[in-house]
């Protein structure tokens, strides 16, 4: 890696992460992009590349500490990591009644475990440092709550928790801690969910990842803390 900035993303094979994924290479960033499909995050590498940086791939699952040795492992070369965004994540939905254990544990693992872990994984060398930016990409049902999504709610309001109490902690180390909550985007989460939200009146992955890099570029004294973003006309 060259002396551009570094960023991890999780999440980076589709959506939100995909496309902050470029955008962070657009400026300046070159990049360690993570999710369990490699197919897609090739396809994510090729963009990167043809932006002049570089671009590390590495296929996991984050809601398993295991994953997240073998990650740290293989970039343990790089000690100067800037931005860490904690991105991936899935939407279990279903009334309370139909949801399994099993499913709990998957919807929890993956987004608040799964960003636990690399938060945790990353924060020494950032402490080191003295500078970093956390990053995650939480949801308004972080903010709000809303029937049939318990375990997603449960998730992501446990992840503001996270996130919030984490700002207070590492703030006398310079490192920014940013939550983002956007409304629905039109992203492949929606794929399998059964709602009948208009996507194309969904905010779109590339304006949402554009806010978001807009919130990392600021200037070291500033911090933007909870971001909400919203369709003009807002929820549905
Ligand atoms: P998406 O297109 O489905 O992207 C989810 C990403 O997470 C994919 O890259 C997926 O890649 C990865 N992923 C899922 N489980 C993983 C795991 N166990 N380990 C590693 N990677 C995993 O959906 P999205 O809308 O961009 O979602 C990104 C984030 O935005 C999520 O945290 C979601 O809760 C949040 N969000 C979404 C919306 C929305 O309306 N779309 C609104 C608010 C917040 P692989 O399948 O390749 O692993």
């Amino acid at each position: 890696m060259n002396s551009n900035k570094i960023a991890i993303i999780t999440g980076a094979s589709t959506g939100i992460g995909k496309h902050i994924s470029i955008k962070l290479a657009e400026n300046n960033h070159n990049v360690i992009l993570i999710s369990r499909s490699k197919n897609k995050l090739v396809e994510v590498e090729k963009k990167i590349k043809s932006l002049g940086k570089n671009c590390q791939l590495i296929v996991g699952d984050i809601s398993k500490e295991s994953t997240i040795k073998n990650i740290f492992s293989q970039i343990n070369e790089i000690k100067n990591i800037d931005v860490l965004i904690n991105n991936a994540g899935i939407g279990i939905f279903n009334k309370i009644e139909n949801i399994s254990c099993k499913e709990w544990d998957k919807q929890l693992n993956t987004n608040l475990k799964g960003s636990f872990l690399m938060t945790r994984y990353i924060v020494p060398q950032m402490i080191k440092n003295k500078t970093g930016k956390i990053v995650f990409i939480n949801s308004i049902a972080g903010i709000n709550a809303y029937p049939y999504s318990s375990a997603y709610v449960a998730s992501k309001f446990g992840l503001r928790g996270f996130s919030s109490s984490l700002r207070e902690e590492l703030r006398e180390h310079n490192i920014k801690v940013i939550s983002i909550h956007p409304g629905a985007v039109n992203t492949p989460f929606w794929n399998n969910v059964k709602a009948d939200f208009p996507r194309e009146q969904m905010l779109s992955s590339i304006d949402v990842a554009s806010s978001i890099v807009n919130a990392v570029m600021a200037p070291n004294n500033v911090v933007q803390e909870e971001i909400v973003i919203r369709r003009t006309g807002g929820d549905f």
